[in-house]
This record gives C-alpha cells, structure tokens and sequence, in this order.
C-alpha cells in the first residue's frame, strides 16, 4: 500500500497492529476518524491512554477492575468457598450475565500454550495454588473452553491441587467443544453451572 503521507501511513499502520484488522480495514477507519471532528479521536485516544494507565487488576481474582478489591470480591453476599477459574474477564462477563453464579472467579489471563511460549507462571496460577492452600476455597470449578490449551490448563491447575482438600467441578458442556464461554447463550451456561459435575467425571470421558 503507497502512501502520499506519513502521517496517514503511520496512523495506519498503528490501527492495524490490532487483531481482525488487516491495512484494508485499518484504512477505513482512519479516513473515517479524518472525517469526525478532531474531539472524537482525541476522546478516543484519550479513553485508550487513560486505560492503560490507570487500569487495575483485583487482587482476589485478578480481574480487571479501577479499584484494588473489585466490585465481585468485594460484595459480603457472594460465597468466597466457591471460585470459578476463568481465562478472561470475557468469560466472568458470561457468567454474571447467566445471574446464576454466586461465587468468586479466579482470573488467569490466559491458558498454558507451549505453542505461543505461555507457561504456568505467565499466568496467574501460582496465586490461585496459594489461595486453595489458604483453605478458603471448598470448591474449584474449571470453566475454560474446552480447546486443547483449555483442558491442559484445567489439568495442570488440578495436578497442583489434587491432594488439597478442595472439590473440583467443571462446568456440564452442553455449550458444544470449541465454543467460547463468551458466546454460548446465557440459560445454556447458566444451566452448565448450576448442573456442574466433578472434573475427574470430565478425565474420564476423554
Ligand atoms: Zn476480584
């Protein structure tokens, strides 16, 4: 793609370091923010900078959240014996919508993935080892998609944690393999945690 401006070029190619977003694309949206006022892109950037430098992350679950102790972790009426293990804080948005969970989460930021060099300790599973051992938790339930770096994290995090007395449950799959939890529907999910069954029952079926 030939430019007749750097400035153009540039803000072109930032847009399309973005995931989906090919040169084609990252184009368009560019001419499009040059046709807006200038205060819309300025309130754009502005809400992108102000994220990352402001952004949080809870010190229970390790969601993102603006203050230290999220709104999840910190209400007196959720159960904090129950933690669900999620990848993203897509997946804690799924779940709260199904109004079917009273737990906590344990956000991991991601799954183990030897392929993109992802290992246990990039992600937040030393903290979630250490909670367990605390002896708060009475149940664990794994509820990461059900893709091969998602059951290798499950079962790696249940290796730590087998000869603790903790319960283990997964979330019953009637969302199909290889769905994300982000799109399954909500009474489909919200069924799926409230008929979750022990996680050794999933070993078995593989
Ligand atoms: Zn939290």
């Amino acid at each position: 793609m030939e430019f007749s401006s750097k400035l153009l070029e540039n803000a072109v190619y930032e847009m399309s370091q973005l995931p989906g977003i090919g040169k084609r694309t990252a184009l368009r949206l560019v001419l499009h923010l040059l046709k807006q006022p200038v205060s819309q892109t300025e309130r754009l950037g502005g809400a992108l900078i102000s994220l990352r430098n402001h952004i949080k992350f809870c010190t229970n679950c390790h969601n993102i959240s603006d203050v230290a102790l999220c709104e999840i972790c910190a209400n007196p009426k959720r159960d904090t014996s129950l933690v669900c293990v999620v990848e993203d804080i897509r997946d804690v948005m799924a779940i709260e919508n199904t109004s079917q969970y009273n737990g906590l989460y344990h956000v991991l930021g991601g799954k183990i993935s030897p392929m993109e060099g992802i290992g246990p300790q990039d992600l937040t599973i030393p903290s979630l080892v250490e909670k367990v051992k605390s002896g708060v938790v009475k149940e664990l339930i794994f509820a990461m998609s059900s893709t091969m770096e998602g059951d290798t994290t499950n079962f790696y995090i249940y290796k730590q944690i087998q000869d603790l007395e903790v319960n283990t449950s997964t979330i019953a799959r009637g969302i199909s393999v290889g769905d994300e939890l982000e799109y399954a529907d909500e009474i489909t999910l919200g069924r799926s945690i409230i008929n979750r069954i022990p996680f050794e029952n999933s070993l078995k079926a593989h």
